[in-house]
């Protein structure tokens, strides 16, 4: 028996266990201390009344003879892949049912994917970006090329014409920096794609929060068929997280040497996974709707007015900063010279809030800081109190 010796070569932690962990150990000794999280990325409001209603309803039919589901259907249920079709068609981009495949979330199926790639792909990843896409090809022991995003490139990192690989991440808006791709951009990332045969793996979990000057599918962009994968996810979009669902894009169009991925991926899931539960996907389903569309755009309101407070405050502060408006999450620069993780302790010993250090993306992130603004309201206001009290010069 061998392991594979790939996840020896791992951080020893996932980074936001590590922040957990250094989160514990803070309570630990001040367990009074009033902590307030805007670390991981997780969402605080609860989920659309629409939802609950749909998915209580999903209840009582699997309590029925006549209405119980046991396994579903291949690719997701077809009701649920008809409506993220026609979600879909309002952003002008068409797509059939068959292209669409019900996942229980953006993560797994980022990872899944490589199933149906060879081992010796080259694999480039922008840096600060989402650690996860770094991990899972490290997992499996891929070459990895870095492309960076700073400051003077606003972390949008952009093909130069020397560069080379077989599949390039890209997620917009960016976790961390909250930047997003415009038009322009992303018509260049899929012309050098599709000039390279190379496939992009295309992150929109945070779509929901653009704005229409910005794409919020690869789709939006003319040969993207040809050469992109989409990952998307309920998580962010109508605060799944806890729920566990999500869908990826595999275009009919999309081939290798006259070999379908579409195929190959629909070949991959219905031999190991089996599916999103019957009463999940229904209240999926009804994100789609008109009223939950409605629901949905109150909470993302919500969780963009705590950027507006933080912006605002490292703007007075003198703190330079991106991100938020499009995005759930700020970019800031780690003042007094700390590095990101000195600016991490510093954070929770003088103002008790916890953060996500900018290495933790990449090592372009050293400087740099996270701040989520999936928190209620009256904490993100306090948070800033704080941090006005402590940063302020
Ligand atoms: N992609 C990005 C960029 C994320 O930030 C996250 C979660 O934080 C995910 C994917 C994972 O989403 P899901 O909860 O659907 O697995």
């Amino acid at each position: 028996m061998n392991i594979n010796e790939n996840f020896l070569t791992l951080q020893k932690n996932y980074l936001f266990s590590e922040v957990q962990k250094r989160k514990e150990a803070y309570l630990k000794k001040h367990p009074d201390a009033d902590v307030i999280s805007l670390g991981i990325g997780d969402v605080t409001l609860p989920l659309a009344p629409v939802v609950i209603e749909a998915m209580h309803h999903g209840v009582d039919e699997m309590a029925d003879k006549k209405s119980f589901h046991g396994y579903g259907e291949e690719q997701g249920y077809l009701f649920l892949r008809d409506a993220i079709r026609k979600y879909y068609e309002k952003k002008n981009v068409t797509l059939e049912n068959a292209e669409i495949f019900i996942s229980d979330g953006a993560k797994s199926d980022l990872g899944n994917m490589l199933d149906i790639f060879s081992i010796d792909n080259t694999i480039i990843i922008p840096d600060p970006v989402y650690p996860v896409y770094v991990d899972i090809n490290q997992m499996a022991g891929r070459k990895i090329i870095f492309i960076h995003g700073t400051k003077e490139n606003g972390f949008l990192p952009m093909p130069q014409e020397d560069l080379n690989g077989d599949i390039v991440y890209l997620c917009s808006p960016n976790n961390p920096t909250g930047a997003a791709y415009n038009r322009k951009q992303l018509q260049a990332w899929v012309d050098w794609a599709n000039d390279h045969s190379a496939i992009i793996f295309y992150d929109a979990a945070y779509e929901a929060f653009l704005t229409q000057a910005y794409p919020s599918s690869i789709y939006e962009i003319e040969g993207a068929k040809q050469c992109a994968i989409e990952f998307c996810s309920l998580s962010k979009t109508a605060g799944f997280t806890g729920v566990r669902c999500g869908y990826t894009i595999v275009p009919l169009a999309l081939e290798k040497d006259h070999v379908l991925l579409h195929d190959l991926w629909l070949r991959r899931q219905s031999t190991k996974f089996n599916g999103v539960s019957y009463i999940v996907q229904r209240g999926a389903q009804a994100v789609f709707t008109p009223v939950g569309q409605q629901q949905i755009q109150e909470a993302i309101t919500y969780y963009l007015e705590n950027t507006e407070m933080i912006t605002k405050t490292l703007k007075d502060l003198g703190i330079w900063h991106i991100g938020g408006k499009i995005s759930p999450y700020i970019w800031m620069a780690c003042p007094k010279g700390f590095t990101s993780w000195e600016f991490f302790d510093y954070l929770l010993d003088k103002c008790q809030i916890v953060g996500t250090p900018g290495a933790g993306f990449g090592k372009q992130g050293e400087g740099y800081f996270r701040l989520s603004a999936f928190q209620d309201h009256d904490k993100v206001y306090e948070a800033m109190l704080r941090m006005i009290a402590h940063l302020g010069f």
